[in-house]
Parts: structure tokens; sequence; C-alpha cells
């Protein structure tokens, strides 16, 4: 459970190789998403804020209140690679 993989830039659980992003060469990134990353270039070029309120929704969707999922991701996606300075 610890060592379970997220995606380093929207903390989405990534759990199946289908799921990494893609990098220049074609190969699998081990640190991000298909939907973050592709090509070896990030999609989109959101602040850690407008990831925050990009992921709200789908964690609402998956049960969360408002609240809690925007408190949660405020706790955790400034610790993954892509936001860490
Ligand atoms: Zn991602």
């Amino acid at each position: 459970m610890m060592d379970k993989k997220l995606c380093q830039s929207c903390g989405m659980p990534v759990d199946d190789e289908k799921l990494l992003g893609s990098n220049e060469d074609g190969t699998k990134n081990d640190d991000y998403c298909v939907h973050c990353f592709k090509d070896g270039k990030f999609t989109s070029h959101e602040t850690l804020e407008e990831m925050i309120e990009i992921c709200v929704p789908y964690m609402v969707k998956d049960g969360f209140e408002e609240g809690n999922a925007r408190e949660m991701l405020h706790n955790t996606l400034p610790k993954l690679k892509r936001w860490a300075q």
C-alpha cells in the first residue's frame, strides 16, 4: 500500500502500465500519468492551485466531500515531484 505508485503531478494512482505517461523516445515515464505527461512534456502548464481545482471534482465523484477533497489535495500534491521544490 505504501509503495503504491502515484502520478507525481496529479496524484492519481498509476497501477497499470497503460496509465503511465510517455517519454520523447516513446518509452514509458515512471513518474507521471498519461493525462499529465505525453511525449516527454507536460500536457498542460497549470499551477499547483489549478491542479488542485482540476482534481477536486474527480475526488468528489469518488465520494469525497468537496472541502475534504480540497484539504487532502493541499496536503498531498505539494509533496509530489512536479510541485516539490
Ligand atoms: Zn497525472
